[in-house]
């Protein structure tokens, strides 16, 4: 799950990280009563979304007064976003931050994330933060220091000290540079955090250090002890059909290709996308109806399918162990009935009452292309989508 700067400061900011001074505000209104509020010369007008890069797609603005704040407010608020992170449909905003203006002496960069290979928290840093930091990465790898986080013993000060050093933090400010990290530290740690990252964190002309963007991801799989953190959740900034399959309690991911798959099991799932791509096929979602699957949930998984304007075909992949096939035909059926179906449908069931699921799928006279093996499968939807074009 991911939240928005504003949140993402709010939470920092309880772990002692030094943020400016801000408010969210929803309207020009509430923008420029915040200006107000906050008082002094210089305000940033800042785009809420859940992407990244917003400052070069012109989502973060400079305000010189509080009428500037009015009208940059305007501008930004109902725009359309575009970053490298949002498509290029980009994103709507609904939200601004209003914060200070900061006086940037350097911009650094600080992140964390889970690294699988250590299974460790792994702490990122560079003297070279800002906005182009994904340059850094891939030219400058050097210009990257890391600190793979022993769980016992969090990340020790001879760590936070010798990280600030490393990325340029004068003397006089290793100390609270070192209050930073362990802040955002064990903020990842007790939120469950799958990425916690400050972008920049900057020094100040008068040697302070703070966050002056911040980006946390949650791990959704642990979101059933952060309460506090699923109420930040903003389903304007999440795909509808994941939001309606998340109801249903189906593993949906949307993906940019046009053949829909639906499958049970998260590995089939993935093998059978693996299988379409190596058909030449590009799939339209990720579908784990799960093994306890109901007809009624089947139903929902293929209407959801069935919204994406993109789709071409769709590959029904289905092993039946505890999932009975006779179930998931049944599903089918109903689904296509109350949606119309108008693109091709290939259907591989395996296992457990197969007969009595081919049987369902047979007698509906529905269009369905069968096939006896995933090769097969693949290869049939390909061709159907393809044809559909
Ligand atoms: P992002 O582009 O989505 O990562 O948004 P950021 O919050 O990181 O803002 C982008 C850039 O705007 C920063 O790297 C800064 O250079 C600039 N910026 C943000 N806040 C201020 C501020 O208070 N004063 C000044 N001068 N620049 C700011
Ligand atoms: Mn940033």
């Amino acid at each position: 799950m991911k939240i928005h700067e504003y949140q993402a400061k709010e939470i920092l900011r309880r772990y002692g990280v030094a943020t400016p001074r801000g408010v969210p505000s929803f309207s020009v209104d509430e923008a420029v009563t915040a200006a107000e509020s906050l008082g002094g010369r210089v305000w940033v007008v800042k785009a809420q979304i859940h992407a990244g890069g917003r400052g070069k797609g012109g989502g973060v603005k400079l305000a010189k007064s509080v009428d500037e704040v009015k009208t940059l407010a305007g501008q930004i608020l109902g725009m359309q976003l575009k970053t490298h992170q949002t498509g290029p449909e980009g994103q709507k905003v609904r939200r601004l931050l209003i914060e200070e203006g900061a006086d940037i002496k350097k911009e650094l960069y600080v992140g964390m994330v889970v690294d699988r290979g250590t299974q460790k928290v792994a702490l990122m840093a560079s003297s070279e933060g800002g906005m182009d930091i994904e340059e850094v990465a891939a030219h400058t790898p050097e210009k990257i220091h890391k600190v793979f986080v022993d769980p016992d013993k969090g990340l020790t000060d001879a760590e936070a000290d010798d990280v600030a050093r490393k990325i340029g933090v004068p003397d006089a400010s290793v100390a609270q540079a070192r209050g930073i990290l362990q802040a955002l530290y064990r903020a990842f740690w007790d939120t469950d955090a799958s990425l916690a990252e400050i972008n920049p964190l900057i020094l100040t002309g008068d040697g302070r250090v703070v966050a002056l963007d911040a980006k946390m991801n949650f791990d959704d799989n642990a979101l059933f002890r952060h309460p506090d953190i699923v109420a930040m959740r903003d389903l304007d900034e999440e795909d509808p059909a994941e939001i309606e399959a998340s109801k249903f309690d189906l593993s949906y991911i949307s993906l940019d290709g046009n053949i829909g798959c639906l499958v049970n099991g998260a590995g089939l799932a993935m093998a059978t996308m693996d299988t379409i791509k190596l058909y030449g096929g590009s799939p339209a979602n990720f579908l784990d109806v799960g093994g306890g699957a109901t007809a009624e949930k089947v139903t929902e998984a293929f209407k959801i399918m069935l919204r994406n304007p993109g789709l071409q075909a769709i590959l029904v992949n289905i092993f039946g162990g505890i999932m009975k096939c006779d179930v998931i035909a049944t599903g089918i059926v109903t689904a296509a009935r109350e949606v119309k179906l108008g693109v091709p449908l290939v259907v591989r069931m395996k296992g457990t009452n197969e007969d009595l699921g081919k049987q369902i799928l047979k007698e509906s006279g529905l269009p369905i292309i069968s096939a006896n093996n995933m090769a097969e499968a693949a290869e049939k939807v390909v061709a159907a989508a393809k044809g559909a074009k």
